[in-house]
């Protein structure tokens, strides 16, 4: 039966609490234990998968097709275990679930209330997998005190009363801000955040100070005393330089002892860190540096492509030279000549993204790249621009373009080498979809198999050719323009297993130019860079144009 670890934050928000639970999970790993990572989002959205990437960041997709917020993209990349559907709940999922009950008439015409219905729905949640993993970690996102964070809090409270004695334990994260008149450090809100904590009957075993500045012993022991916490027990969390320097300074300010602890384990298994200590030398000793453009379009907030960036560094990692991504807004190139800005990047990456604005701009990098032999890496939409400009720049189809830039159904502004799949195959199962379904429910989401040819970049790349990869798109490209198209020297060099959808292209004279349908980015982690990000980067090294 697995222990549950609760990870609730106060004072102020982006205090790093699913940092601090996904470093907190990778050292329990270190220490021997299996561990599982969830996420309970009060907002009532029903999965993020309809959020804006400007407004809420990236949408990370697990194996098994679920939408959800990114900081599972955190837990997978230290932990290495793979999300499920059910790490990720929302409030909207809790309540819809509770509600289509209540219309079936599951209640039996009871009255329907937060407490206990949709609380025992979060239990139910909470419940799943229990007896797979040594621990289970559960992050509340938001701030205690938040309206919507309650029944969460309140079904923790429950939860925890309901199992056997020392089985769960609640870590909160706050904030000691530091007043530079008085040169000192202020415990105050955090005593007002473990407050507000009792009064919904929950009380921390482990507190996480965040703060810029050493915390005092003094301090410590307020805190200790304030908080009814032991003073071993109050952890602090200093600013780092990197993210994955968090798992060896949280060890070093014991955190995975403090927890284990609470736990009354003892002694406590040694742990092993070389992983961590490995991540470090290759992120502090870089032996040079590469310049990446990424042309994209939510270039304004950096989570929305939280792991591109992430995976561009452990590529770099994995070639132990330091990767300077620079965003570049691919509207621009709709003005303006690409040339002059892309000269100074030793490759150029198109990522993912949804609707038309910008699309000509990433074409023109996607051609840019293959002009100058650039090394390129489209993904998803970025792999169906470099098609839509190979098939109007080399194959003379003037007119190429995506269904899904048409303003109206059944509009034929463009010809489309890219069309809306609307039937395909998972698994055993024939899967059918039209333009209007949900906005949730219309997309070839998770894992599906690709198979490589033989002799190809990809299969070099990859070291083998069968490969999973994920999915999140609703478009395709047009498996009957392969003909055309290999005739003119990009090759469809990946395939579904019933050879129906393009997954990997690649330009064959040139000296990296790939182009992808999944999201490689989603699987890539510091101790096992994704090959194609290594062997992207690598390509960048061996371009000429080092700088
Ligand atoms: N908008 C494209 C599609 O739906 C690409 C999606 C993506 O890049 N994730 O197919």
């Amino acid at each position: 039966m697995a222990r549950y670890i609760f990870i609730t934050g106060g004072v102020v928000s982006s205090l790093g609490k699913g940092l601090a639970s996904a470093a907190l999970g990778a050292l329990l790993q270190a220490r021997g234990y299996s561990v599982r990572l969830r996420k309970l989002d009060p907002y009532l959205n029903v999965d993020p998968g309809t959020m804006s990437p400007f407004e809420h960041g990236e949408v990370f997709v697990t194996d098994d097709g679920a939408e959800t917020d990114l900081d599972l993209g955190h837990y997978e990349r230290f932990t290495g275990v793979a999300a499920r559907r059910t790490d990720s709940i929302s409030a909207g999922r809790i309540y819809s679930n509770v509600l289509e009950r209540e219309r079936r008439g599951d209640y039996l015409g009871r009255t329907i209330q937060v407490v206990p219905h949709v609380t025992n729905e979060i239990k139910d949640y909470l419940r799943i997998g229990a007896d797979e993993t040594d621990f289970m970690l559960c992050e509340i996102g938001g701030t205690v005190g938040d309206i919507e964070g309650l029944p969460f809090y309140e079904a923790i409270r429950q939860f925890i009363h309901e199992r056997p004695r020392g089985q769960s334990i609640l870590m909160h994260l706050t904030l000691l801000p530091y007043i530079a008149a008085a040169g000192e450090l202020k415990t105050k809100p955090t005593q007002h955040s473990v407050k507000e904590l009792q009064s919904i009957g929950l009380a921390p075993d482990v507190l996480v100070c965040r703060s810029e500045h050493p915390i005092p012993e003094r301090e410590r022991e307020k805190i200790a005393l304030f908080c009814n916490v032991r003073k071993e027990h109050v952890v602090a969390a200093y600013d780092l330089k990197s993210i994955y320097e968090a798992p060896l300074a949280y060890h070093r300010e014991g955190l995975d002892q403090a927890v284990l602890d609470a736990f009354g384990i003892s002694p406590a298994p040694r742990p092993n860190l070389a992983r961590w200590h490995d991540v470090m030398d290759r992120l502090d000793h870089p032996e040079g540096e590469v310049r990446v453009a990424v042309v994209g379009k939510y270039t304004q907030l950096e989570d929305a492509y939280k792991s591109i960036a992430e995976a561009l560094t452990h590529g770099g990692m994995a070639n132990r030279v330091k990767v300077r991504a620079e965003w570049i807004d691919a509207e621009i190139f709709e003005r303006e000549d690409p040339a002059p800005f892309l000269e100074p990047f030793n490759a150029i990456l198109v990522p993912g993204g949804f609707g038309e604005r910008g699309t000509e701009g990433k074409i023109r990098a996607a051609q840019y790249a293959r002009e100058h032999k650039v090394p390129y890496l489209g993904i998803c939409l970025g792999m169906q621009m470099a098609v839509i400009e190979a098939a109007r720049n080399v194959a003379g189809m003037s007119r190429a373009g995506s269904e899904e830039f048409e303003s109206a159904p059944g509009e034929r502004r463009f010809e489309p080498v890219v069309y809306h799949l609307k039937e395909w195959v998972q698994g055993n199962e024939s899967i059918r979809r039209n333009r209007d379904d949900d906005k949730g429910g219309s997309m070839r989401l998770g894992a599906y198999p690709a198979v490589l040819a033989a002799g190809s970049k990809a299969a070099e790349i990859y070291g083998g050719t069968t490969i999973t990869e994920r999915h999140r798109h609703r478009y395709e490209v047009d498996i009957r323009y392969r003909d055309l198209l290999e005739g003119c020297g990009l090759c469809f060099s990946g395939l579904s297993p019933d050879g129906r959808l393009p997954e990997i292209v690649e330009w064959k004279d040139h000296p990296w130019f790939v182009g992808v349908q999944f999201h490689p980015e989603l699987k890539s982690k510091p101790f096992a860079p994704h090959p194609l990000f290594a062997g992207f980067i690598r390509a960048a090294i061996d371009s000429e144009r080092l700088v």
